[in-house]
């Protein structure tokens, strides 16, 4: 196919739906689907008339010291997955077809973008916002999923959605985890089984929070304090942030009441894992919320 021949077939068959009075649902990936992915897709495949996914690993959101090189991919796989979940329509466009030469335009959401994840890894989410955008532009879907294990994503593709009028509805899937509690991640396959025994400490922690909120902990710097030191209790786990952030700014937190985001991040061998809870604090207790 001609190198933006695709582009029209998709959208042709976008504004087929359309016509035809569907909802269209839209879920972007990086490919190496695992069950947290298909969350999204089985909730778009519910909600939506016509379902759209894509795959890409966006060059933009990696820093030059990060794993772009050797991100897992699996398009084979995926496809057939995503195809076996009735996806109405599939898109993995390459590098080129995104960022031709010459491209020049960036989308960066402030204040969102500077905290958390944003500090250890500049740049990321404003390739984030900027393909989103991209995606958004192509597709035009009426709602996209975005999964809560990447809390502050999700907000700042919110936030863009409706800074850029994209009339896009964002919607909020919660985190799906392996049984021990691990969020589940593409990344996860870069732990070799001592590390894979280690990771569930950043779910553990993140509930031992929630648990000493729930016995009447009101100072958020005493629940970092102790979610540091459990995070960085074992040898194998190199805890990267702690923080109890409110839910809406992402923001710290000056109390330990209302809409709050319990955040981590760690690297565990060459993987850096993120999760998160959200939780609605009242003074009956915590509630765990989707964002
Ligand atoms: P990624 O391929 O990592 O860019 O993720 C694509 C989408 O899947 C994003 O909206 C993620 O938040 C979502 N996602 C990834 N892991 C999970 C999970 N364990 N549970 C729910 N959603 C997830």
């Amino acid at each position: 196919m001609e190198r933006h021949d695709w582009i029209l077939t998709l959208q042709d068959s976008i504004a087929k739906a359309r016509r035809r009075g569907h909802i269209v649902g839209f879920v972007p990936t990086m490919g190496y689907l695992h069950r947290g992915h298909m969350s999204l897709v089985a909730r778009a495949r519910d909600e939506c008339g016509f379902v759209v996914a894509s795959i890409f690993v966006n060059p933009l959101q990696f820093g030059p010291q990060e794993d772009l090189r050797s991100y897992p991919r699996d398009l084979e796989r995926d496809a057939s997955m995503l195809a076996e979940a009735g996806v109405d329509a599939i898109f993995s466009p390459g590098v080129e077809d995104m960022y031709p030469q010459g491209f020049a335009t960036h989308v960066n959401v402030k204040g969102l973008s500077d905290t958390l994840c944003g500090q250890s890894r500049p740049g990321h989410f404003r390739g984030v916002a900027t393909v989103v955008t991209k995606l958004f532009n192509l597709v035009r879907p009426d709602r996209a999923y975005f999964g809560q294990k990447d809390a502050q994503q999700l907000l700042i593709i919110r936030r863009l959605a409706a800074d850029l009028n994209s009339g896009v509805q964002v919607m909020a899937c919660p985190t799906v985890r392996e049984e021990d509690g691990l969020a589940m991640s593409s990344r996860n396959s870069y732990l070799n089984p001592a590390e894979r025994q280690a990771a569930p400490l950043l779910y553990r922690t993140l509930c031992a929070a929630e648990a000493a909120i729930a016995a009447g902990e009101t100072r958020p710097t005493e629940l970092e304090a102790m979610m540091g030191q459990m995070l960085g209790s074992h040898p194998l786990v190199r805890p990267d942030y702690v923080r109890v952030a409110d839910a809406d700014t992402l923001q710290q937190s000056a109390s330990v009441h209302g809409r709050l985001l319990l955040a981590a991040a760690a690297y565990v061998g060459r993987a850096r894992l993120i999760d998160n809870l959200a939780l609605h604090v009242t003074p009956s207790g915590p509630t765990r919320i989707l964002l």
